[in-house]
Parts: structure tokens; sequence; C-alpha cells
């Protein structure tokens, strides 16, 4: 094999990575996984670091996962794919049956892709050809929450409002209409958690009140905001938002990417208040974090809006290369199989209340602002100064070196801004957590403290 410096080297000549400054990135050692075991990666240098944010929020049960891994190795021994434009094949029609008695009641139909944005590109796109079936074609317009992230793709950055994602290409997206979304530590107004649910739902209602006519759907993110800063909405926001959409005859579109398949501590974030969305959009933890499959789900009205003879042209004239891809979907049926089999979710639950206590913690240093958690997705905003809530410059970039120190001492992590992220998989033990959580405090003091 070649060694780290010729493949650093390579790197710097031949590859562009996602959302990297890459003039700063080529003048820095990139770390270059050679393999991973558990909840561990190991780079080529022999260095080892825990994976503490799922690789970017998608693993589950942890990496080289003998199920998982005999679960392609057996799909790979027939076939790894075949198109589904047309013609069936038999994981993608498991996977399918199972995710529908997984599903919030009400869910019926799946619609395969390949990434969290592909999905959310989908959910667009019936919402929106919906109304035209249902005799509605005014209804066009979309709501999304402030500072929401859906995904890259120029219909998800659309309906996404993250300024720094989207400024540069408004002149490429359409505009939805924005409505708050109750981040509750910088809130406009005072007040107890039922008194922000019930200020956010009346600022949605004035919103629909005034645009219901001309939207086709609202979308959010349910019970955590991820990419904003891992912002957990107040009890009672969702439920809200369902019965909202209902009364004024707007589509709910749940985007689950990032918070599907256990990762708020139930199975979906929805289940948290039993809400079923008309679409709900997933991804991420799907493959327990080993294949690019994406599923955009939605309920027998929807998918029957669709139904006519062909002249009617009322086809979802939609589809990407590797929809129902066989590996991927083989690795979803197993990822699930062994969720189930190992009471995985209920075990994320309980972890959680041990992680709930131990990040109390955290609270003893002076620059850790809020603590947010919901299951394994936590957000610990950094701040100048905690009874004012002064946010640091953007220029200090608090987070990147709080990350950096994580690094040193043998964890991967990447932050929000000035908020640090810890999703570890879901399987991790609690010795493992344990270990994370010291060199998360570890960092945050050394960086903030100094
Ligand atoms: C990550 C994410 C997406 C985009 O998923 P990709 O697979 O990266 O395209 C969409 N929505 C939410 C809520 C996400 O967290």
């Amino acid at each position: 094999m070649l060694n780290y410096a010729e493949l650093a080297e390579k790197n710097k000549r031949y590859v562009w990575h996602p959302f990297t400054q890459m003039k700063e990135y080529i003048e820095d050692d990139p770390v270059i996984i050679d393999s991973g075991d558990g909840r561990k990666l190991r780079d080529v240098r022999g260095n080892e670091y825990w994976d503490g944010v799922s690789s970017i929020w998608l693993n589950v049960h942890g990496h080289r996962v003998p199920e998982l891994d005999q679960a392609i190795r057996d799909q790979l021994d027939k076939i790894a794919h075949s198109t589904l434009l047309g013609m069936a094949n038999v994981p993608a029609i498991l996977l399918a049956e199972k995710l529908i008695q997984l599903m919030p009641p009400g869910l019926a139909k799946v619609f395969y892709s390949d990434s969290g944005a592909t999905s959310v590109e989908i959910a667009i796109k019936m919402a929106f050809q919906y109304w035209q079936h249902k005799g509605q074609p005014q209804k066009q317009r979309f709501i999304t929450m402030k500072d929401a992230y859906h995904g890259d793709t120029i219909g998800a950055v659309s309906v996404g409002a993250i300024d720094i994602y989207r400024h540069t290409y408004s002149n490429l997206l359409f505009s939805p209409i924005h409505v708050p979304y109750p981040y509750v530590y910088r809130s406009p107004v005072e007040g107890d958690e039922q008194e922000q649910t019930t200020f956010f739902l009346a600022e949605l209602e004035k919103t629909l009140q005034a645009h219901h006519h001309e939207t086709a759907a609202l979308i959010i993110e349910p019970i955590v905001q991820g990419a904003s800063g891992i912002i957990v909405m107040p009890e009672g926001y969702l439920k809200g938002v369902r019965e909202l959409c209902s009364k004024y005859n707007v589509l709910m579109i749940a985007d689950e990417v990032a918070t599907g398949f256990g990762r708020t501590g139930r199975l979906f974030a929805c289940n948290h208040e039993k809400v079923t969305p008309d679409i709900l959009t997933a991804g991420k933890g799907l493959t327990g974090g080993y294949l690019p499959v994406a599923i955009t789900v939605t309920t027998d009205d929807i998918y029957e809006a669709f139904l006519g003879d062909y002249e009617e042209q009322k086809t979802f004239f939609h589809g990407h290369s590797y929809t129902g891809n066989q590996l991927g979907c083989a690795v979803a049926i197993a990822n699930l199989d062994l969720m189930e089999k190992k009471n995985l979710v209920h075990d994320v639950e309980q972890k959680s209340i041990y992680m709930a206590n131990r990040l109390q913690k955290f609270r003893q240093l002076s620059h850790v602002g809020d603590i947010r958690q919901k299951g394994f997705m936590i957000g610990l905003e950094l701040v100048v100064d905690r009874d004012t809530k002064e946010a640091y410059e953007w220029s200090e970039r608090i987070g990147v070196q709080v990350c950096r120190r994580a690094k040193d001492l043998g964890m991967l992590i990447r932050p929000l801004g000035n908020v640090v992220v810890f999703m570890p998989p879901l399987a991790s033990t609690t010795e493992e957590l344990e270990s994370m959580l010291d060199i998360l405090y570890q960092s945050i003091q050394e960086v903030t403290e100094s």
C-alpha cells in the first residue's frame, strides 16, 4: 500500500472535499481513514479515534458489523443492482414492507432514492404535483422553518434556510415562506415550555391564515432541528404543527433524515408526539451507515392522486439510476433486523438518560451556554458570556478549535458554528460513551478556559 505521505499528496492533488475550504485544508495533515471497527475509526498511520458524530450522523451499530457485512456479501452473490424503473427486486420489496410496518400509522408507500437531499426533492415534487391532480393548482408554495436544513440540491436548498448555505444561490432557488422555529434558548418571548409552544404555534397559524390557499406543504425537521445547531423543540409543538396543517389543508412533510431510525430515542421522531405526516423522508441511519439509500414515504391519499390513465400524464416523473439498489436495501433490512433483535431503540432511550446525567457536569464549564439533547443527538452551544448569552464571533471558530483538540485526544467530531455536536453511534456502550464524553469535556475546557 502507498504510505501516508503519498496518499496525502494524492488527496491534495485530486480530491475536492465537501463543505471544506480547500485552501486551508491542504495546509493541514489530513486524517486518512484506513479501517474501522465497532465505534472506532483507524487512519493509515495507525491512529485510532472514536467516531463521535457517527460519520456525520449515519452510523448505528458501529463499523464492520458481522450481520451487516454478511447481508451485503449474500446479496452480492446474487446481484448488485438492477433498475427499479418498471421492474422490481427482492430486497426493495421486502424492505418496503418492513418499513411500512415500522412507520407511523397511515404511511403506506415507499419511494426510494439515494440521499437525504433526493428524498426531500421527491417530497417537494410529490406535494407540488399532488395539488395539481387534486384540482388546486394554485397551491404551489412551501412553508419552511427558519434555519432549516434539508440537503444541498437546488430544491432542498430552496426549502433550506441557513443563510451561508443559501445566499450565493438565491437566484437559482424558489422562495418558501419562513416561520420561526421554536428555538427556546434564544426565544423572543419569555415563558416556560408550554408558553413557548403556544407562542410559536400562534406565529405559524398567522402564516397559515395568510398563505394556506397558495401553499402546497410545510416542511419541518421533527423534534430536533439538526444542522442549525441541534435545536430541540418544546413539547407539544410538533403535534400542534400537525393539527394546523390539517386545519388549513396544507400537507405536512417531516424530514426525518437526521432523526429517523432511533436517533432521538424513538424509531422516528414523529413518534414522540404520535404524529403522522403526509410525507416522511429518511436516509442517514437507514442502512446503518453502510450504503446510500433514502426513502420518501407517503399516504395512500397522495399515492392515489397520481393514479390515472396513461394519457392523463399523472405519472410521477422522477427516479435515479440507483433507485432501489439491492445491496443497499439488503443491508437496510439487516440493519433494521439487528436493531429489533437488540432492542436498540429502547437502549438508546435508556442510555440517553445516562448521558443527560453525565452532561449535567458540563454546566460547570463557564462557556457552555446551552445543553441540548434528544436521545443520541447532543449539541452544546458555546457562548462568550453565559449570563448575556453573547455569541462567539464567527471568525473565532470556537467550535472548530474544540473539534481539533478532540481529534488530538482521540475522537473525531464536527461542529456547527459555535455548537459542538456529539452524535455517537447508537450501539455505543456506556463505557464507550463515558470515554467519549470525557474527551468532549476536556476539549471544551481546554479550548474555552485557556
Ligand atoms: C443530512 C440531512 C439531509 C441531507 O441528507 P444527505 O444524505 O446529506 O443528502 C436532509 N435533511 C436533514 C434533516 C439532514 O440532517
